[in-house]
């Protein structure tokens, strides 16, 4: 059977959700790199603010598909667009680049889902919004940023068809979602944790110090911050798994952990972005979406 969100996707994607979009356009100190700001209000709380980065011809990732007509105007010169992976405040205006004539590249499973623009849940209506399917190309294994060469490295955790671009002239990190926080206190469902391990590990043997995160960018000081959010995930593991040997389930070590996010978006995603999914994915592993994991079992090559 369907899960709910399934059937209710047609319908919030028809809900004219009293939100107010906003993108500001920012350039950081003496970068070469414009930042697109991006976020959704509504009555008074701001939503998670996603960023697009643009350099020079080069987008890379898209923002959400409601702002698509600030996007395209504050992005006149671009010829090529990346997208680290699809949810849609990332890929969200694929669908109108490919349209404009953009070259929008991505990985092979990151293809396969934005075609199908598979449903969302309520708080991702409400956050950014709906996409549109896309047919995005295939990305190598390096790609142009702008006058730079990227090398295009598989990061899975956050979800599985995430890839990251690593500019090494310029000491680059462009990381989608593969960091967000260092001491992250909420995992969405689908999140793999031991994924997600592997990938910070990885990402740290690399050369870079600014870290163009689609959340919160770290200019300077890049690598130090996703080391501190891996030594976090370390020892949060080790006090979680102490406490689940005892029998304890994930609500009581949040609890004890004093983990439980207050905020008032974390509160609206009913359980789905919490403490306690990052607990279960610890303790027993992610639970994958299944119009994702559809996509994943058609490509046997992996992203
Ligand atoms: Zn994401």
């Amino acid at each position: 059977m369907a899960p709910l969100y399934h059937l209710l996707d047609p319908v919030w994607r028809r809900t004219p959700f009293p939100v107010r979009p906003r993108l500001q356009v920012e350039r950081p100190a003496s970068l070469g790199v414009t930042a697109l700001r991006m976020e959704r209000t509504w009555f008074g709380n701001v939503f998670m603010p996603v960023y697009a980065w643009v350099v020079g011809d080069t987008l890379v990732d898209t923002g959400i598909d409601c702002l698509w007509p600030a996007v395209r105007d504050a992005t006149p010169g671009v010829r090529r667009a990346l997208v680290s992976h699809h949810h849609e405040d990332h890929a969200g205006n694929a669908a109108a680049l490919v349209a404009a004539g953009v070259d929008v590249r991505g990985s092979e499973l990151t293809r396969r889902i934005v075609a199908r623009a598979p449903p969302i849940k309520l708080y991702q209506h409400l956050f950014w919004g709906p996409m549109r399917g896309a047919e995005v190309q295939l990305l190598g294994t390096e790609t142009e940023i702008g006058p730079y060469t990227a090398r295009v490295l598989s990061a899975p955790g956050h979800c599985d068809d995430q890839v990251v671009f690593h500019v090494p002239s310029e000491g680059w990190l462009f990381s989608g979602d593969a960091f967000i926080h260092e001491h992250i206190r909420m995992f969405r469902g689908d999140e793999d944790f031991h994924a997600t391990l592997a990938t910070l590990e990885r990402l740290l043997t690399l050369d870079f110090d600014g870290l163009f995160c689609g959340h919160r960018p770290r200019f300077t000081g890049g690598k130090a911050a996703l080391a501190a959010k891996r030594q976090w995930l370390l020892d949060l593991q080790g006090r979680v798994l102490a406490l689940a040997t005892k029998g304890w389930g994930a609500s009581r070590i949040v609890d004890a952990l004093e983990l439980r996010p207050r905020s008032f978006a974390s509160r609206i995603t009913f359980g789905d972005a919490s403490a306690e999914n990052l607990v279960r994915a610890i303790t027993t592993g992610p639970t994958p979406r299944p119009e994702v994991a559809a996509c994943c079992e058609a490509s046997p090559a992996g992203a």
